[in-house]
């Protein structure tokens, strides 16, 4: 079933709040009243401009598609011009389209892949890969100077070859989370990566965003699982080694990952797997603060521990949980939570899963852990992919909802924290919530994902949203964090970029682009700062 256009699942699909009238109540409370949040009935009514691929043009990549579906119907160009960040919805719900794709394209296969990308080169036309569509970045907006065409991935779905000797699969880029794992599964393995967006995304998107799945802290960045992969980018292709490993100079597999669409598409990747784990067992626990939870979370993975899952949610995160779960414990006059829950899981055979739970309970107890028992962990794991369908809920009630995320040292962790975080309630006002967790944690430091809400500020919606995202991004660059984690650059980061990496980082990174795509058609606008930022002075 194709997702809803204006929000999160399948058009029926809900967020199930178990006690509604409470936590609406405790919403209202913190954030006072909120307005209308007008929706339009069908993507037909969306406002968007005629397709700007005319003629010899069009006729080309439609040739190039072969037998793939070359599309111009003004609700697919609408739908393919947005991810799923917050202000791609905010505008879908409008009928808001002011930089509409100009065409959908579905190729069949790798070799129409590549001709497409040289047609499009010949003739200046701009190339927008999509995965899944759910970049929270602006990573699939059409470029507004030229006419542009999405390039679908998602016909190239299958698993190609799966090696149980070496535990490696081949895979098209364009599949789906889901289909992937059955098929993996089907052979007893599994690639261990969850992001919340599972259920809609790609592997390509996956690989081309350098993709956090929340079993990270066990299985890795899916960077680490690319064991090797294709490259098409316009007039050649790039094929890493299948090896293991090499000191062959610098890892071509890790300039591609990340590459967010700018040197090329990526076609398919052998992939790392592990075998599917016989047990599973996550369980709460919760400590006084979020400082306690903290260095409990930095002396686990510090002494080699590797746990699926480790979530800590800070003191508002907390606070909010309960109000969706137990709402009658936050209602106006009970005091505020002062409490940092922690989600915490181990899987593999029984034997490691035993010593897991033996090492975390020591270090757990020593500060001032309490445990919450089985219940907790189980329903996170229950609802692990249902924060998307809240978001819908609260659009629906005019609140603005929107995460970020970053990452630093252990050393680094609390003051980038509480930087990032002040920045936010400075812009977002007195009655937002600002509320963050760690849930990826390696030995020298972790991410630090926040979630924002706010009642919408009817008519300046998307200005009231990048006042909280520039103060935060400014916050993060100012403080050394990651500019990313895990979402990626895109449109939306990349104004930080060159501050990000420095101008010989910029000189690399152009000169990478040059080298695969001299003619810059590829997903023009995202990652790259521009040349100008890059000058030697
Ligand atoms: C509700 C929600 C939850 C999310 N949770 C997570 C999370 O837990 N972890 C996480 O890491 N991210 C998360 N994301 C962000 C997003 O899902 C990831 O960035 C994901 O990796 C994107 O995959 P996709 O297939 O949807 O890519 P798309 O959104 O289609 O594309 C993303 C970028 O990659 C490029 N691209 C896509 N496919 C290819 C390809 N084959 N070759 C070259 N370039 C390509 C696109 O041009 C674009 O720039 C979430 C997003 C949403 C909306």
């Amino acid at each position: 079933m194709p997702m809803k256009w204006w929000g999160w699942g399948e058009e029926d699909e809900t967020f199930p709040l178990p006690d509604p009238e409470g936590f609406w109540t405790y919403v209202h409370n913190r954030l006072g009243e909120t307005g209308e949040s007008p929706r339009i009935d069908s993507l037909a009514r969306a406002d968007v401009r005629p397709s700007r691929l005319e003629g010899r043009d069009a006729e080309a990549i439609r040739r190039a598609a072969g037998d793939g579906a070359f599309v111009t119907e003004a609700p697919v160009r609408a739908l393919h011009s947005f991810g799923k960040g917050y202000c791609d919805v905010v505008r879908l719900r409008r009928g808001e389209v002011a930089n509409p794709t100009d065409a959908v394209v579905w190729p069949d296969t790798e070799e129409q892949v590549a001709a497409i990308l040289d047609a499009a080169a010949e003739r200046g036309i701009a190339v927008v890969p999509f995965g899944g569509g759910t970049s929270v970045v602006g990573g699939l907006e059409a470029a507004p100077d030229r006419p542009s065409v999405t390039l679908h991935l998602g016909r190239l779905n299958r698993v190609v070859a799966v090696d149980p000797v070496a535990n490696i699969a081949v895979v098209q880029a364009g599949i789906l989370g889901p289909a992937l794992e059955q098929q993996l599964n089907a052979h007893g393995l599994t690639l261990g990566h969850f992001p919340q967006s599972f259920q809609y995304s790609s592997l390509g998107g996956w690989i081309a965003t350098r993709s956090g799945g929340q079993k990270s802290t066990l299985y890795g960045k899916i960077e680490e699982r690319v064991h090797s992969l294709r490259l098409v980018h316009p007039g050649g292709s790039l094929s890493t080694p299948e090896v293991p490993a090499a000191a062959a100079g610098p890892d071509l597999n890790q300039l591609v990952t990340g590459s967010e669409g700018v040197l090329g598409v990526i076609t398919r990747a052998t992939m790392r797997l592990a075998p599917q784990p016989e047990r599973r067992d996550y369980r709460g626990y919760v400590f006084p603060g979020f400082v306690e939870g903290i260095e409990a979370c930095r002396q686990l993975v510090r002494c080699e521990l590797r746990p699926a899952v480790l979530r800590l949610s800070d003191e508002p995160e907390t606070e909010v949980t309960l109000a969706m779960r137990a709402p009658s414990s936050v209602q106006p006059g009970a005091p505020p939570v002062h409490a940092s829950l922690l989600i915490l899981g181990f899987e593999g055979n029984e034997r490691e899963v035993g010593w897991g739970w033996e090492q975390a309970e020591a270090i757990l107890g020593r500060h001032g852990a309490q445990t919450l028992g089985s219940g907790p962990g189980e329903a996170w794991e229950r609802s692990r992919y249902d924060g998307p369908y809240l978001r819908d809920l609260l659009l629906d009630h005019a609140i603005m909802a929107d995460t970020l995320e970053t990452a630093t040292t252990w050393g680094h962790y609390l003051d980038l924290y509480h930087a990032v975080r002040q920045a936010m309630v400075a812009a977002i006002g007195e009655r937002g919530i600002v509320m963050a967790h760690l849930s990826h944690s390696y030995t020298d430091g972790g991410s630090i994902y926040y979630t924002f809400l706010a009642a919408q500020e009817q008519g300046n919606e998307l200005g009231q949203w990048q006042r909280v995202k520039s103060a935060a991004t400014q916050a993060i660059v100012e403080h050394g964090g990651a500019l990313s984690h895990h979402h990626g650059i895109g449109r939306d980061h990349r104004p930080w970029m060159a501050a990000y990496v420095g101008r010989g980082g910029a000189r690399a990174l152009l000169a990478l682009k040059q080298a695969f795509d001299p003619r810059g058609i590829m997903n023009p606008g995202k990652l790259l700062p521009a040349p100008e930022e890059a000058a030697v002075e």
